[in-house]
């Protein structure tokens, strides 16, 4: 036990890190581009937060939060998502009061007990992004326009966005009625979680994962016919305005989303190469969440895209981000001198920002050669006492192999050029 991560949780080990280092910068530079700034909340927020903001009939707020008391006996969650926090903060500090819309965005962990599997896990990771304070479609066609371009200049071209509209919950209720009657006679047949969502929230019922419930919902009633009429011209927006900006995408009238606070627009964006769990990307309005959560009537729309989910994609699209070579400069010395001379060059070097190494394991000459073949150096400084005495250093390039002799007391600046 104690030598493994807990269930559902991956370490990230320095071989990895640097996709995640990409994923991240090149994700925060698109949100920039589009105008959006980053926030940071707290790890944890109190456990109301998220059975008000994300919905006690929810698969999270029902079995999957990681809830516990502090030693004040207060009750608190980690973060099982994004939304509700950037809420809470945009509420808390009364940002509502500047120029709107306001745009966030955000890369955070993200904590749910469910059962691990691929493109599962217990603790994730999401960069999501949120616009507040605006009911023009324009807003929801920017979000997923952002989506699109992120997954795309990823290099992925086979993702679908599949768009929906979930109504308010005026045309919502219509609907529910509606869907309760033609789920009513196969009621006996739906699993078990399904039977419990039937009276409480049988939209969820359309996005089980059960091949049962699957095959039972074929032919229910859609809420895109139930629409109102406010909804509907909304849903018909969002469709000009993306393709205006020349999105393609695919009406899936079984987008749900898992969350309650959605309205209106509800959109994944789909890979069919990484199995079941092909949401890479989900997101949609919530017009009624910020005042839910104790601020102003004040709209938003947003969305959370699973880094992990996004890993496994760009695995299957056999996409891969080049490792950057960290050591520009290792300094091999044989004898006392030499290594005198090597450290203060090495704290010379990495005070002029070069990434610079020396062996701190006593390794023979031909050891250092290989070590530093293992760092993928760029360049391998030599220095013995020969060099010192003549007052010459050989700088070896290591793909190259071509060896340069080069005076002592210009090597900063031959490094520099
Ligand atoms: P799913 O239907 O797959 O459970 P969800 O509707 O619960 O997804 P959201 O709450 O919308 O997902 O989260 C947004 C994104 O975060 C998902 O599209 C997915 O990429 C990722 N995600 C959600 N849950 C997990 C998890 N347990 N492990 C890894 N990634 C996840
Ligand atoms: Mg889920």
């Amino acid at each position: 036990m104690l030598t493994n991560a807990p269930k559902g949780t991956k370490d990230i080990l320095p071989s990895q890190v640097y996709k995640w280092h990409y994923l991240e910068k090149t994700f925060a530079d698109i949100c920039l581009r589009y105008g959006f700034k980053e926030i940071r909340t707290p790890i944890f927020e109190h456990t109301e937060l998220f059975t008000r903001g994300v919905g006690d009939t929810t698969d999270i707020v029902e079995k999957q939060m990681y809830t516990f008391d502090d030693y004040a006996k207060r009750s608190l969650t980690l973060k099982p998502e994004g939304t509700a926090p950037v809420v809470r903060a945009f509420v808390e500090h009364k940002q509502y009061a500047e120029a709107q819309p306001t745009k966030y965005f955000y890369d955070i962990p993200c904590y749910r007990y469910e059962k691990p599997q691929s493109g599962r896990l217990r603790e994730f990771h999401q960069f999501g992004i949120e616009i507040f304070g605006t009911n023009n479609m324009m807003a929801d066609a920017e979000v997923i326009c952002l989506g699109k371009d992120f997954l795309e200049g990823l290099g992925i071209q086979n993702i679908e966005l599949r768009i929906n509209s979930i109504g308010c919950p005026q045309c919502r209720d219509e609907y529910k009625k509606v869907l309760r009657e033609f789920l009513q006679p196969k009621h006996d047949d739906l699993c078990d979680t399904c039977k419990g969502r039937f009276i409480k929230n049988p939209l969820r019922i359309l996005d089980c994962k059960s091949e049962v419930c699957q095959e039972l919902v074929q032919g229910a009633p859609v809420m895109l016919d139930y629409l109102c009429e406010e909804c509907a011209t909304a849903f018909t927006e969002l469709k000009t305005d993306l393709n205006s900006m020349d999105v393609e995408y695919i009406v899936d009238t079984g987008i749900v989303r898992g969350l309650d606070y959605y309205t209106k627009t509800a959109f994944e964006f789909v890979s069919n190469k990484i199995g079941a769990q092909g949401t890479v990307c989900g997101g949609g309005r919530y017009d009624n969440l910020i005042e839910e959560l104790g601020g102003p009537p004040i709209p938003g729309v947003g969305f959370g895209l699973g880094i992990e989910r996004l890993l496994l994609t760009l695995e299957a699209n056999d996409i891969e981000i080049a490792e950057p070579q960290s050591v520009d400069v290792f300094i091999a010395i044989m004898g006392d001198r030499a290594k005198k001379y090597g450290l203060s060059l090495l704290r010379q070097l990495r005070l002029k920002g070069f990434s610079a190494e020396m062996d701190l394991m006593a390794r023979n000459f031909k050891g250092q050669f290989k070590y530093a073949d293992r760092l993928r150096a760029k360049q391998t400084i030599v220095i013995g006492d020969n060099e010192l005495d003549e007052g010459m250093i050989t700088i070896k390039n290591m793909s190259t192999s071509e060896q340069r002799l080069i005076p002592i007391d210009n090597i900063i600046d031959e490094l520099i050029k």
